[in-house]
């Protein structure tokens, strides 16, 4: 079942985010009993697996030097239950493919991922994905009513949500009062374990959601659905300088929007036919009524008139369209960069408590600046939640350590304001060395003792998560003299995935 032809490793040694690993194998399983088999031997061998879905996932916690388990393909059954507005789709249904077959019923997943096109149901729990409507509506955790898993003891189970199963780890008074004083409080985090959400649930599927398959492979994922609301509107809003854009944001989220996004001067410069401000808010929302959400529209421009220099408003559906083609085309300008400007993941999920946000912002602003390397910054203003794409030059010399101190100095920004290093990517191998500085080493261990009691062999994706012992964010790079070898036409092809975010693409075809 393990595929060691040089050519399909090579294929599978990136994924998006800055990383190349080489892995020992590949496997393509096709149904549960393949996963469970491929759980066996792992435990013989110790040859750790690698769970995976498109590859989308940016910090690295879809490559390694085990087995690669390709869930992208096998797993595609899809049933919606109208009636009980559910779905059960298999780990490699992607996040548009739920969306069509919902739609008919005049339902949808409300969790909206940029990357929905390509986003695997597993690798979407995998990481908490979330989107711009999770302003409203939550990350996906909130939208999972049930899992099935093979879990690293060979098994098969469903955990359902509501069931309060503390058979495989509990807490005790002491250890829930420790993550009430230590989890940072953001409105999103894909950081760690949640055990925070563990302790008020005591659901262990709040454990699984986010664990980046290092507690257990996904084969299947039971959604919760909403219907589809009738009225949308909102307002593309301007502003002269950060201090006002923060102030607005309160106010803002006051109103209840369906999102509310950021597009900083620094990604703004991409886009040809931007507005010229210092920053511009993206608000929608959704209402029952065209009255109703004219209504908010009114009210969130009147509520900031004094503070805009710019306001453009669009009534339904077809005009907010076009006032959200200015976010559309920020990501493939940033990919068309030539490589003096290299755009790289490595700072790029950040959040902090809303009131933090402008502080963020400036402070990214001026690391960026200080270590001379450009930056891109735009992302969920709503949750405190901002991308960062860094673009060194990596023609010249010194890229690399100018690219270490980025990481250590908005490492050190995050933690000054109780932030966490992940809103929604993960923490996948590139932050693993650093959760210690968010929750320190008490929250760490209890990460640790989670990890042991769901895979003590360890052979579901070490490294991510809780780190390897010679972890360092820059190391085995994509790029520069150090990077893994690979056939140079596959190289090509993976940069062309990344550049045209062509992450659905199977990853075997790229061998051929
Ligand atoms: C252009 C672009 C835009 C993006 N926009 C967003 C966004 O708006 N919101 C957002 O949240 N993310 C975004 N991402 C990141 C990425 O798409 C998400 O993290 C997504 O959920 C990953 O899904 P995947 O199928 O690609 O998983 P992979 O990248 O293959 O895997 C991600 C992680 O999940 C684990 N995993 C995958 N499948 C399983 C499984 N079946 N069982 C157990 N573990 C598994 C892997 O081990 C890995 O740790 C974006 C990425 C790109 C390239």
């Amino acid at each position: 079942m393990l595929v060691t032809d040089a050519r399909v490793r090579a294929a599978y040694a990136e994924g998006a985010g800055i990383y190349r690993i080489l892995p020992a194998a590949v496997a393509l399983p096709e149904n549960q009993d393949d996963v469970v088999a491929l759980v066996r031997e792992a435990r013989e061998s110790h040859l750790p697996l690698i769970p995976r879905g498109a590859g989308s996932g940016m910090p690295g916690g879809n490559v390694g030097h085990g087995v690669i388990v390709d869930l992208s393909t096998g797993f595609s059954d899809l049933v919606i239950d109208p009636q009980r507005r559910s779905a059960r789709a298999g780990a490699s249904v992607t996040w548009a493919e739920l969306n069509a077959a919902a739609k008919p019923y005049g339902l949808r997943l409300p969790p909206d991922p940029s990357s929905g096109a390509f986003a695997t149901s597993g690798g979407m729990v995998a990481t908490n994905a979330a989107g711009p409507r999770t302003v409203r509506y939550g990350s996906v955790r909130k939208w999972v009513e049930a899992l099935e898993i093979v879990g690293a003891d060979g098994e098969i189970r469903t955990v359902k949500r509501g069931a309060r199963s503390t058979e495989q780890y509990a807490l005790t008074p002491d250890t829930r009062h420790l993550i009430a004083e230590r989890f940072p409080k953001t409105r999103k985090a894909s950081s760690g374990y949640a055990l925070d959400r563990f302790a008020e649930s005591g659901d262990e599927i709040d454990l699984l959601i986010g664990s980046e398959g290092t507690l257990a492979i996904i084969t299947a994922v039971h959604w919760r659905l909403d219907p589809i609301p009738p009225d949308v509107a909102g307002a593309a809003l301007g502003f002269a300088d950060l201090e006002s854009m923060a102030e607005a944001v309160p106010y803002l989220v006051s109103l209840n929007p369906s999102a509310l996004e950021l597009l900083d001067e620094t990604l703004l410069q991409f886009v040809s036919d931007a507005p010229k401000v210092a920053c511009l808010l993206l608000v929608e929302f959704e209402r029952e009524t065209a009255a109703a959400v004219r209504g908010v529209v009114g009210d969130a421009v009147r509520g900031l008139k004094q503070s805009v220099t710019h306001v453009e408003t669009a009534v339904n559906r077809a005009g907010l369209e076009q006032l959200w083609n200015v976010r559309r085309q920020a990501s493939p300008a940033l990919s068309r960069l030539p490589p003096t400007q290299r755009s790289l993941q490595i700072v790029e999920d950040g959040c902090v408590p809303l009131d933090a946000l402008g502080a963020y912002v400036a402070g990214l602003r001026a690391v960026a600046d200080r270590r001379g390397i450009p930056v891109a910054i735009f992302g969920h203003a709503g949750d405190g939640h901002v991308h960062v794409n860094a673009l060194p030059d990596t023609t010249e010399g010194g890229w690399r350590d100018a690219l270490r101190g980025l990481f250590d100095d908005v490492t050190d920004l995050l933690t000054r304001l109780h932030g966490v290093p992940s809103g929604e990517h993960g923490v996948g191998r590139l932050r693993a060395g650093i959760l210690e500085r968010f929750y320190g080493p008490a929250v760490m261990q209890l990460f640790r003792d989670v990890k042991r009691a769901y895979d003590p062999l360890s052979i579901f994706n070490p490294g991510v998560i809780i780190p390897a012992t010679d972890w360092s964010p820059v190391a085995a790079l994509k790029i520069g003299a150090g990077a893994a070898v690979i056939p140079e036409d596959i190289a090509t092809r993976l940069r062309e995935v990344e550049r045209s975010a062509a992450w659905a693409t199977p990853k075997r075809e790229l061998a051929h």
